[in-house]
């Protein structure tokens, strides 16, 4: 349990954040909104960085961040973006001290989560794997799920200040757990839209309106987030992002490597990485991960909602 004084003390401590990009920049924003005034910035992308100096934040280097602030936070791409930003030669570590904390909410591989956190344990310093679900748009509100991993007790410290960020918070196991609760997460998501591109593309096949398709089954079992919000984009042919092929691409082979590291057995990932990558090939790695619809249509001869592209036989 986080007693006041704890609050207090966490409210006024300087947080250093690095990674502002679709994701981490409303964030910064929301913790800001949330009263943590004190937060230092970096990122590659320099107009990022001011943008959020127009909002009160200031701008640092890594060892500025590194050993000025109570709390470093990383949104970067990969595993490798956030080890060679914590561990690489004059990254952010270099400069932290015991008793600094170090938050990553970055999606990367847990092997690596366990990788950076033994390093950092070795000068004193605690760190959480805090990776977050829901996209810019729960970015932007404040709304995102964050699924967590670290001790207990600095769980319970950090948790208001990830509540700026996040509707729900929940602390999933030891250091890593965040990160394969995100693989799990991943994994249903990149199975769902497959199947859902697959039933579609046989609904036009056999003549049938994929939208009435659509809204007889959402409301049954086979209803789901991932329907409501890609049927309508496979419908209409919407390829524009929310979320990238690419960076889809990246969290299954995270889950195939994690996979392979313990043991576990992930057919349908490797089949539906597969897809993505002959996707990626073809020119669609920034495209949403809904575009995965075009595999079946080029596969079938079909536009899922629209004319076909060669004539039905
Ligand atoms: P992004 O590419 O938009 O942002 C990454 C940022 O990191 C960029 O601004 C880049 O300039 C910066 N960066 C990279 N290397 C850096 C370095 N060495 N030093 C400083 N800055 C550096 O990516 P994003 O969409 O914000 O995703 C961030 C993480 O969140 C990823 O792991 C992603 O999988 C995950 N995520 C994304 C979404 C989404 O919908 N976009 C949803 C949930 C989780």
């Amino acid at each position: 349990m986080v007693i006041k004084n704890e609050i207090t003390e966490v409210m006024e401590m300087k947080i250093g954040l690095i990674g502002l990009g679709i994701m981490g920049k409303p964030m910064a924003k929301n913790i800001i909104k949330g009263g943590y005034s004190d937060l230092m910035v970096n990122d590659l992308n320099k107009a990022s960085v001011e943008e959020l100096v127009e909002l009160g934040a200031i701008a640092g280097t890594n060892a500025e961040i590194g050993s000025s602030c109570d709390l470093v936070m990383t949104m970067l791409p990969n595993s490798p973006h956030v080890k060679a930003v914590m561990l690489g030669e004059n990254g952010v570590a270099n400069y932290m001290k015991a008793g600094q904390v170090f938050i990553d909410m970055s999606s990367i591989n847990p092997v690596a989560s366990k990788e950076i956190a033994a390093e950092l344990e070795k000068k004193g310093v605690e760190m959480l794997d805090a990776p977050v679900s829901g996209g810019e748009p729960k970015a932007i509100d404040g709304t995102l799920s964050i699924m967590v991993g670290g001790k207990q007790n600095v769980f319970d410290k950090y948790k208001p200040l990830l509540e700026t960020m996040g509707a729900s918070v929940v602390r999933c196991g030891e250091i890593g757990a965040g990160n394969t609760t995100k693989l799990a997460n991943q994994i249903i998501v990149a199975c769902n839209i497959q199947a859902l591109a697959e039933a579609l593309t046989l609904a036009q096949k056999a003549g049938v309106d994929p939208q009435l398709v659509f809204e007889a089954i959402r409301g049954g079992l086979a209803g789901s987030t991932v329907m409501n919000a890609k049927a309508p984009m496979m419908i209409a042919g919407n390829d524009k992002p929310g979320f990238k092929i690419d960076l889809h691409i990246k969290d299954l082979n995270n889950a195939l490597d994690c996979a392979h590291t313990v043991g576990a057995l992930v057919p349908m990932t490797a089949g539906v990485q597969e897809i993505f990558q002959y996707l990626h090939h073809s020119g669609h790695g920034q495209d949403d991960h809904s575009a995965i619809a075009k595999y079946y249509e080029n596969l079938t001869g079909i536009r899922i909602g629209r004319p076909s592209l060669v004539p039905n036989p």
